[in-house]
């Protein structure tokens, strides 16, 4: 496994993190992306396994980071499946991860799906509200997918909503996803939480989203996920323009 990064850009222009990706080098079939192994890996079980790892090497390398003036101000984003989530050492297993580390917990974020935060609502703001003591941070993927219940939203120790891509898509020609795209932006702000969309492949888009006050994004318009090297001279690209 290998994973990959995607450049996560503030309004502005500066990067402020990335999203790990994982990919699978098959010696035959070369990189394999995760939607043709992690559907296999969840039924398995070996998706925990996987996180875990996952996790390890995303806290590595913001460690690596953190002695490095270009890249230290850097946050990544960890794509947390619902199986590895419900473990019961999951918690546990974060704070040893960060120890063993060193990584800087307020860099890390956790992204998890709409669907696995309202699945066990108690045990989510649990687990959500013990790593936040320790700073770990927390976006919900693909928000607007599933069944959202605001009441619950509220109780949710949050740090970020991700407009799924689905609804950034069609946001110039599809008036039902841009009020979508909109009222995220807007029950976000109101709920006191950031903002990100992700798939902006067109700068149509961004500029719809800039203009509705979304804080941040991510898209193939400034960039794939890109191994870890390719990643580091995008940072220092977009900084020296900046
Ligand atoms: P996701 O977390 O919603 O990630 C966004 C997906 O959209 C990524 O696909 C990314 O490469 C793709 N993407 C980024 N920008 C654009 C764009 O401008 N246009 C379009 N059409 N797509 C874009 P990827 O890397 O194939 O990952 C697919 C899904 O697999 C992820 O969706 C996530 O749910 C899952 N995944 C990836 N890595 C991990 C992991 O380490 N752990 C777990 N549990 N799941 C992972
Ligand atoms: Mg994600
Ligand atoms: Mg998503």
């Amino acid at each position: 496994f290998v994973l990959h990064y995607q450049p996560q850009f503030h309004l502005d222009g500066r990067m402020v993190g990335a999203e790990a990706l994982i990919r699978w080098q098959h010696p035959e079939r070369g990189l394999v992306a995760p939607g043709e192994f992690i559907g296999v890996a969840e039924e398995s079980g070996l998706i925990v396994p996987m996180g875990h790892w996952v996790l390890r090497t995303a806290c590595e390398q913001l460690a690596a980071w953190q002695g490095d003036e270009r890249y230290r101000h850097l946050q990544v984003s960890v794509n947390v499946s619902a199986r590895q989530f419900r473990q019961r050492d999951f918690v546990a297993r974060v704070v040893e991860v960060l120890r063993e580390t060193g990584a800087r917990p307020h860099l890390l974020k956790l992204e998890l799906t709409e669907s696995l935060v309202l699945d066990n609502v108690d045990d989510t703001i649990a687990k959500i509200g013990m790593l936040k003591t320790k700073g770990v941070r927390f976006s919900v993927d693909d928000f607007g997918t599933g069944y959202s219940s605001l009441a619950y939203l509220k109780r949710l120790p949050l740090d970020q909503l991700k407009i799924d891509q689905g609804f950034v898509r069609d946001v110039l020609t599809d008036p039902n996803d841009a009020a979508i795209a909109r009222t995220v932006v807007a029950l976000a702000t109101s709920l006191g939480l950031r903002v990100i969309a992700e798939g902006v492949e067109t700068e149509a888009q961004r500029e719809f989203l800039a203009r509705n006050h979304c804080h941040a994004w991510q898209g193939y318009l400034l960039s794939p996920p890109v191994p870890v090297a390719e990643f580091e001279a995008l940072v220092q690209r977009t900084n020296t323009a900046h």
